[in-house]
């Protein structure tokens, strides 16, 4: 069993029961649903398709929904595609206009105010690329640099321009309040600027009495850089989204800045997800290049708790062998990992409390007696997010009453959590865990370590640890 999580963004390659199936039988932990480019009627049926396959199959699969937030979106050009010529001249209209190989129009009316002459404009992660010449009020006339196909809904970039577009337009704040009614658990935000804007969905979230929903920051330009401590302090969770922030800064910074993430979020006990374009030739291809499994596995020995299919599972040709693969790759390089350093740079960063204590000790013993479990009965999640942090070397069975507390810890590192009844006695609490290990573990023998807080009633933190033998 795997320990670093793996998400598969779903699209028509992946949409259809089968393949659905197919991937969480593989080991997904998450599904992700885009809406820069899903509809809701997309959404419903993925979720209902997700939620079924979590009951027959005894998944607690999380779903995870994108919101788009202040990305600008090229309108509808002509037959879906279009081709821009490197050296003509197109122009960029305020107002929507069915585009074609002159000119096209954008979902954000204030563009043209807030770019000037000269500026670089992006288009699809960069693969296209115009240089701002003139511009009138409702109009931005452009020379094509780099030329190429443009699609319908293509996302556009304007690296280093502060674009003055709200955090939340009507359509976000439509696709939090459909995650909220429909018990989503994670809500990614695309281009967050600053911690303000997640506390912006924080407000919306209260005020639909949501407490469940975990934040995902999606960090795609420099402002979220500059506010990194911030945003990782107001997150539950912060993706290094790789591609649209290679557009934004000079892609040779981006091993840098993933490093400096994780390790910021692993410190800041923040789930971490790495993103996009991790084993992106297998949308052709049957097998990954040395470069894309080499960096997968960088990203494991860095301790990510989770890492993102997208294109590879959205349009790709091969979306469950991709699944396959990655937990195969996944697999070898956690046997790379470096769980005692993990095990002491936690211990100086962490908290002085009681379960924090618990956490050390039980994981340190864990990977000194190389046991095959460490079981945690969890009302609230708190004590597996607490051992997870620790990155100890086995899995961390998690028992959750509740479902939804089961699938909100479906990306930490090394939580397998199991939805199971109410535990209220400890012989029963014993009897559960032991079932659960001979279950959900492999090996049939040796040693695993039963942790959680004792009375059950009225105990506010971890208190206790048990070694038992299988
Ligand atoms: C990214 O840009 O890397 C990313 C994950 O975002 P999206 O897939 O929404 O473009």
């Amino acid at each position: 069993m795997n320990k670093t999580k793996v998400i598969a963004s779903i699209g028509p390659a992946s949409q259809d029961e089968a393949t659905l199936k197919a991937l969480m039988m593989n080991g997904i932990d998450a599904v992700r649903i885009n809406m820069s480019h899903a509809d809701f009627d997309f959404c419903d049926d993925i979720v209902r398709k997700v939620q079924t396959l979590n009951q027959t199959l005894k998944k607690n699969v999380a779903i995870m929904v994108d919101i788009p937030g202040p990305t600008v979106r090229i309108d509808r050009v002509k037959d879906g595609c279009v081709t821009f010529k490197a050296g003509t001249t197109v122009c960029i209209h305020m107002k929507e206009i069915t585009g074609d190989h002159t000119k096209i129009s954008v979902n954000y009316p204030g563009l043209a105010s807030d770019v000037k002459c000269h500026s670089i404009i992006k288009i699809d992660d960069g693969k296209i690329i115009l240089e701002v010449i003139d511009k009138e009020p409702e109009m931005l006339i452009c020379n094509v640099i780099q030329g190429g196909l443009v699609r319908d809904h293509k996302s556009l970039n304007v690296p280093g321009v502060p674009l003055n577009i709200p955090f939340l337009r009507d359509y976000d704040r439509q696709i939090i309040t459909y995650a909220h009614q429909n018990h989503l658990d994670f809500l990614a935000l695309s281009f967050v600027r600053s911690s303000e804007d997640i506390l912006e969905v924080n407000d919306l979230l209260i005020e639909l009495g949501n407490d469940h929903l975990g934040i995902v920051a999606k960090i795609e330009n420099e402002k979220a850089i500059e506010d990194i401590d911030q945003i990782i302090k107001a997150s539950d969770a912060v993706m290094v989204a790789r591609g649209d922030l290679g557009v934004e800064i000079p892609f040779e910074r981006l091993p840098g800045l993933q490093k400096m993430i994780l390790r910021k979020c692993h410190i800041a006990g923040v789930v971490s997800i790495v993103a996009t374009e991790i084993l992106s030739s297998m949308e052709d291809e049957m097998i990954p290049t040395r470069a894309e499994v080499s960096d997968l596995a960088n990203a494991v020995l860095d301790g990510v708790d989770a890492v993102m299919l997208s294109g590879e599972t959205t349009t790709g040709k091969y979306p469950v062998e991709t699944t396959m693969m990655m937990e195969r790759i996944i697999a070898s390089s956690e046997e790379d990992i470096n769980y005692y350093e993990f095990v002491e740079t936690s211990m100086r960063t962490e908290k002085q409390d009681i379960t924090g204590n618990i956490a050390y000790s039980v994981t340190d013993c864990a990977n000194r007696l190389k046991c095959i479990a460490i079981v945690a009965p969890t009302v609230t999640g708190y004590t597996a997010r607490k051992i997870s942090r620790f990155r100890p070397s086995c899995p961390i069975i998690a028992l959750c009453p509740d479902p939804e507390t089961a699938r909100s810890l479906a990306l930490h590192f090394a939580v397998q959590p199991v939805h199971v009844k109410k535990l209220d006695q400890l012989d029963k609490m014993i009897h559960v865990a032991k079932e659960c290990v001979k279950t959900y573990i492999e090996r049939n023998e040796g040693h695993y370590i039963l942790t959680g807080g004792y009375p059950f009633e009225g105990v506010k933190h971890t208190n206790f640890m048990k070694v038992e033998e299988l």
